[in-house]
């Protein structure tokens, strides 16, 4: 169990000057200058080219020094492959860089990300990934195959060039599909063949949230919820700590502040951690601003000790047979 007194101070409340680009000194909205410039931020959820990101790994860390935060995760798209650059430009920088990965799994039906923060195994992970990566292109494979007998000579060679670097699915198809002219457009695509009960539909199996669960633990992470919204009810979350969830993001662009204050209450009941974290993606336009969720660091120390905690508990775990 966390202790429940850890939360006094910061971060009870997202600050109410969230909205305030941090290092703007000049303007905190609750009037406490001198509390907002030396207060330390961390940003627990980025994105790099590594997956569908607009800016390299270092190019990241360098905009975390820019907007002075202490610490980033990057947490790239069933990737850890940006994770090596950023931590090299994080040594030179003085930014400390939680190796970090988003998982997209499955919960009573719906998708759920699944972020893996404070990752040590990044070898075992890998290894996940490249397993998961295989089952996509297996069912790839058996859609084109498919596709073919019906007469349509779309190759598995276009379909991977349509998902380029990443993760293959359906859209990567559909696109080789309209590429080639055998259907108008992308909806067509789905609606006569793709779809779900059409004729080259196959069922994907599910990535089950307790199974990216376990695969973060095993890579000595912490499993995270990544921006549950209003999804996050104290029931599901329990049901979701039974098998191991470690935490929940609580403060996220989409998370309007009475809902970042209702998740804070219900991950605090849990037992659990809550995290936080801008979902940057390096692009400038757009609401979203890395450090611009302000969490608190003490979220990150809170997160450090559970880590902590994870690894003697395996060191003992053997010995105890
Ligand atoms: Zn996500």
């Amino acid at each position: 169990m966390e202790p429940h007194g850890a939360h006094g101070t910061a971060g009870a409340s997202p600050p109410s000057g969230s909205a305030v680009a941090h290092g703007v000194t000049s303007a905190t909205a609750d009037g406490s200058l001198a509390a907002h410039s030396n207060a330390e931020f961390v940003d627990l959820q980025t994105h790099t080219t590594a997956s569908d990101g607009a800016l390299r790994p270092s190019l990241v860390v360098e905009a975390a020094r820019g907007a002075e935060l202490v610490a980033i995760a990057i947490t790239d798209h069933d990737t850890v492959d940006g994770l090596a650059e950023a931590t090299e430009a994080g040594e030179a920088l003085g930014v400390r860089i939680v190796p970090g990965v988003e998982l997209s799994t499955h919960f009573d039906g719906d998708e759920l990300h699944l972020l893996g923060l404070h990752l040590s195994d990044l070898a075992s992970m890998r290894d996940a990934l490249a397993e998961l990566r295989e089952g996509r292109v297996e069912r790839a494979l058996r859609i084109v195959d498919t596709l073919n007998r019906s007469g349509m000579p779309v190759t598995m060679e276009s379909v991977l060039r349509e998902a380029a670097d990443g993760a293959v699915g359906r859209p990567h198809v559909a696109r080789a599909m309209v590429a080639g002219g055998w259907v108008r457009d992308f909806r067509e695509a789905f609606d006569k063949w793709l779809g779900w009960g059409r004729a080259a539909y196959m069922p994907k199996a599910p990535f089950d949230v307790a199974d990216g669960i376990a695969l973060v633990h095993r890579a000595g992470g912490l499993a995270v919820w990544a921006h549950p919204g209003d999804l996050a009810t104290p029931a599901r979350v329990a049901r979701l700590a039974e098998v191991g969830l470690d935490g929940v993001e609580v403060l996220h662009p989409s998370h309007p502040p009475y809902l970042s204050q209702k998740l804070f209450e219900t991950v605090e009941k849990a037992g659990l951690l809550p995290s936080g974290g801008s979902d940057w993606h390096g692009t400038l336009e757009g609401a979203r601003r890395l450090g611009g969720q302000l969490v608190p660091r003490a979220w990150l120390d809170r997160q450090d000790a559970r880590v902590q905690r994870a690894r003697v508990a395996r060191q003992a775990a053997p010995a105890e047979g």
